[in-house]
């Protein structure tokens, strides 16, 4: 038997790689000077670190080392992305554009821009059944476009479901227009092969918790030297990251970021193809154990439309926090819990089209770096035993 927890929850956060501490400690107690302190060695010394840790951040997405700003996480490089563009003092329009299925982090921003007098239009995602299922068509993102559209915002990949959106294309249609587009690419960099530059996005969102790295610190990416990508900045002070974020720069965590990013590249390819070989495993045995489990989001055979180690499964008529209260030993998401902070029906399934008892029967297994074949056959059985087990209870009721 494996090791209990089983950790499935991969797309809420990820144990930081041990090779991720051991690059991060040198700069709690040796070199912990400040960046900004540029006056003698100590300070000189966390600065060529820093430096060294956004090139190589740059390089793993496609980007340029002074195409990057620091912020906490993706949350804050989502704020910074919206409110940013809509205020700069260059625009003109108040039109805003993004899906409803996008993160809260993406969401509650528009929401914020919305109560302030801004025009915010959420474009809908193809319905579950369907093979794109949760995923945007670029054509009504260019139906939705107006004279006073100042900012379109799409997800890269779905937190939820997986979904991949084809980014390359809406960016295609947004520059037609000279628009910017900003991507929330939180869940894809690391996972899938992303090159902000070749995608053509102005701006992108992502984070290192998200990647084996420590939690505190994420970035955005800001497309340089473009009339397109110009920000007004949330947080002013010493002038930091370019004028665009003021603060004192966690060293530390962004060398642990760097290292984070650098893993994922280099293990990329064969990691991802392993992700995909489980996670098809187990959606072919709880399909062949269980009657009336059905897929959630895209269909799993096209790689460049579902992340590889995303699997959200509703389970007809067992209600999906039962189903997890039933298995102490997993770690997991049900469909709704990746906003804790605002429980309810999962909007992202709400999405799909999901009747409320759909989404409540849902659940999300979110396979990382540490997962093992072993551990996956354990998660096999345990969900197997545990939903027929559920159905015998109700059926006896
Ligand atoms: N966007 C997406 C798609 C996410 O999955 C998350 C994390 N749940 C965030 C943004 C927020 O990231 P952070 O925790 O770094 O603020």
């Amino acid at each position: 038997m494996p090791r209990t927890p089983i950790y499935l929850d991969n797309h809420a956060t990820t144990r930081v790689d041990p090779r991720v501490v051991e690059a991060m400690l040198p700069f709690f107690t040796d070199s912990y000077g400040n960046p900004a302190s540029v006056t003698h060695a100590v300070g000189r010394a966390a600065r060529d670190a820093v430096e060294t840790a956004r090139a190589k951040i740059a390089a793993a997405v496609g980007g340029a080392a002074k195409e990057s700003v620091f912020t906490s996480g993706a949350t804050e490089s989502n704020n910074l992305a919206i409110k940013g563009i809509a205020g700069h003092p260059s625009r003109r329009g108040r039109h805003l554009v993004s899906v409803v299925t996008e993160h809260p982090s993406v969401l509650e921003p528009l929401e914020r821009l919305a109560a302030a007098g801004f025009e915010v239009t959420l474009l809908p995602v193809a319905p579950k059944g369907h093979p794109r299922a949760g995923l945007v068509d670029p054509q009504a993102v260019a139906d939705a476009l107006r004279e006073d559209t100042i900012l379109v915002s799409v997800m890269l990949a779905n937190n939820e479901v997986g979904a991949i959106a084809p980014v390359g294309e809406i960016a295609r249609i947004c520059h037609e227009r000279d628009l910017p587009l900003h991507s929330d690419a939180t869940q894809a960099v690391g996972k899938t092969a992303v090159d902000f530059r070749a995608l053509g996005v102005d701006l992108a969102s992502f984070s290192a918790h998200k990647v084996y790295g420590p939690k505190g610190i994420g970035a955005l990416y800001v497309r340089h030297r473009n009339r397109r990508a110009r920000l007004a900045p949330l947080i002013d002070g010493g002038g930091h990251e370019r004028g665009l974020r003021s603060g004192t720069l966690n060293a530390a965590a962004i060398v642990g970021f760097a290292r984070a990013v650098e893993l994922c590249l280099e293990e990329l390819p064969a990691e991802a193809k392993r992700l995909r070989g489980l996670r098809n495993r187990l959606f072919a045995g709880i399909t062949s154990a269980l009657d009336g489990v059905t897929l959630n989001g895209p269909v799993l055979e096209r790689e460049d439309w579902r992340l590889p180690g995303n699997l959200n499964l509703a389970f007809g008529d067992v209600d999906g926090e039962s189903l997890l209260m039933n298995v102490p030993d997993l770690a997991l998401s049900s469909g709704s819990a990746c906003t804790s902070a605002q429980p309810g029906p999962s909007h992202v399934l709400r999405a799909l089209g999901m009747a409320d008892d759909t989404v409540r029967s849902s659940v999300r297994f979110g396979l990382g770096r540490f997962n093992t074949s072993e551990e996956l056959d354990y998660t096999l059985c345990l969900i197997v035993e545990a939903a027929a087990r559920l159905r015998r209870m109700a059926s006896s009721a």
